[in-house]
């Protein structure tokens, strides 16, 4: 990837900043896998001599990595989109250009028309073709309205810069790692097998030299990341398919990664392996994000889930005998079409039965293309209002009693950044708690024995036993 962002460009009476001067603004909506490829991003960019801008007003080039998932989330797009324009003619009075590039899930999906809507973008990539930036912002300013929206046949990940050292030590020395991407599973109400396409994942040996990379510049912490990652079936070096659970004990091998986490779980695809995996491997984090979206058969049914409640439970006690000191954290959404009251009830009923120590509740969100969209049953906005606030009030009751059993436990902490106060670090527990205490910055990267003695509204307060590596 040698070619340069900025060429002379013909058009535009605004010039782009001199080589050195260079600058790239990205914000990320949505997912960590949003968030994985929006670091990979910037590594492209860095690569093409782009430094990071504080401030979007200072970036020659801005990125809006966008998610599509629900409504809000991609109507709230064009809002920035529109700030963004404004800001884009003020840079060009000026005298600065700016390129402004829509990626990620929306792009995905709505392609051209993004440019129809608001006619200062110039690129508009989806996740399978970010790699391609370089010669598209090129493309875009000769000619702007550049559209890359197809699933093209080359690996991505062949493509994509190896990140610095410097750049992954400011990252933190907890990091996300892309392993599988898309999703053959097609539940009614999800945009995410058409936005990032059929399921693919990557080879172990990819992986494993990307977690190596990460830690020996400090990374202690890897979450593998895919949207549907338990389904991950990457090959070996010798061409065996390896399964989640191979891969997550060769990351855990890996010298200097301590933690292993793993995101999003579909109940379907937890096999046995992956749970004999909670239990044999000691780095692996216990705790477990299941989404199960309902705890209503017939409605699980409607979404094309292919699980029932009781799967879902028996998943979670075999995870649990596993590995008694698990914790599961879920997904739900209400308002599905067709939910009545009682299939929300049995929801609580679920919720009730598992005793999370955190979950999502979402609002159903029509999605354009997707089988519940057009479903009849759909659900007016106040009751589905309702229910999201009835299954939140659970939700929390249950998170906080969760917190409350910690005090007074020890468990691990990874101490990642300085804390408000001189003096403090804050990290996470294994359950992803935030958890602060009194140490040193050096205990920064270090993973903690630490004694939670006390809660605060959104955090632990913990008191450090010894630090274990
Ligand atoms: N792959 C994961 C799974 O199998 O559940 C989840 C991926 S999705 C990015 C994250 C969550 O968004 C889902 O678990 C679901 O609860 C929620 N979600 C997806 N589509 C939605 C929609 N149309 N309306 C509301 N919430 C939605
Ligand atoms: Fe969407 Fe997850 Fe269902 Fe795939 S498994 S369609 S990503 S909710």
């Amino acid at each position: 990837m040698s070619e340069s962002f900025v060429l002379e460009d013909a058009r535009e009476s605004a010039s782009p900043a001199r080589d050195e001067d260079r600058r790239v603004f990205i914000k990320s909506f949505g997912c960590q896998m949003n968030v994985y490829d929006a670091e990979r991003m910037a590594d492209i960019a860095a690569e093409e001599g782009y430094r990071e801008a504080h401030a979007v007003e200072d970036a020659d080039l801005i990125v809006l990595n966008t998610c599509h998932i629900r409504e809000r989330a991609s109507e709230k797009i064009y809002s920035e989109l529109g700030k963004l324009r404004e800001l884009k003619d003020e840079r060009r009075r000026a005298g600065r250009g700016t390129t402004l590039v829509v990626a990620g899930c929306v792009a995905q999906a709505e392609g051209a028309e993004i440019l129809r809507r608001q006619p200062a973008v110039d690129v508009v990539v989806g996740p399978q073709s970010y790699h391609r930036l370089p010669e598209l912002v090129r493309e875009a300013r000769l000619r702007p309205g550049v559209v890359a929206a197809d699933f093209p046949a080359e690996d991505k990940f062949a493509h994509l810069p190896i990140s610095t050292p410097g750049a992954i030590r400011r990252r933190g020395v907890a990091a996300f790692v892309t392993v599988q991407e898309g999703c053959d599973k097609f539940c009614s109400f999800c945009v995410v097998p058409y936005t990032r396409g059929a399921e693919a994942s990557r080879p172990v040996r990819a992986v494993v030299d990307e977690i190596a990379r990460l830690a020996s510049a400090g990374v202690r912490e890897v979450t593998l990341l895919g949207q549907n990652v338990n389904a991950y079936h990457g090959l070996s070096e010798d061409g065996r398919g390896v399964g989640l659970a191979g891969l997550i004990r060769a990351a855990a091998a890996v010298p200097g990664i301590a933690r292993v986490r793993y995101a999003t779980s579909h109940p379907d695809d937890m096999s046995d392996d992956l749970i004999a995996a909670h239990r044999d491997v000691a780095a692996l984090a216990p705790f477990l994000h299941l989404p199960v979206q309902s705890g209503s058969d017939r409605l699980l049914k409607a979404m094309n889930r292919r699980h029932r409640v009781a799967d879902y439970l028996d998943i979670v006690a075999r995870v649990r005998a596993a590995r008694p000191d698990i914790a599961f954290s879920s997904d739900f959404i209400v308002g599905y079409p067709g939910e009545t009251d009682a299939d929300f009830e049995a929801t609580l009923a679920l919720v009730r039965a598992v005793a999370f120590a955190s979950a999502y509740a979402f609002k159903y969100s029509a999605r354009p293309g997707t089988p519940a969209a057009e479903a009849p049953g759909q659900i007016d906005a106040a009751t589905k209002a309702q229910r999201l606030a009835r299954l939140q009030v659970l939700i929390e009751a249950q998170l906080q009693a969760f917190n409350r059993a910690t005090v007074g436990r020890r468990f691990e902490v990874l101490f990642e950044k300085p804390g408000r106060r001189e003096g403090q670090v804050i990290g996470r527990s294994p359950y992803m708690q935030a958890v602060f205490a009194d140490g040193p910055r050096s205990l920064i990267g270090v993973m903690a024995e630490v004694e939670i003695i006390g809660l605060e509204p959104h955090s632990l307060r913990g008191r450090v036993v010894s630090p274990a590596s």
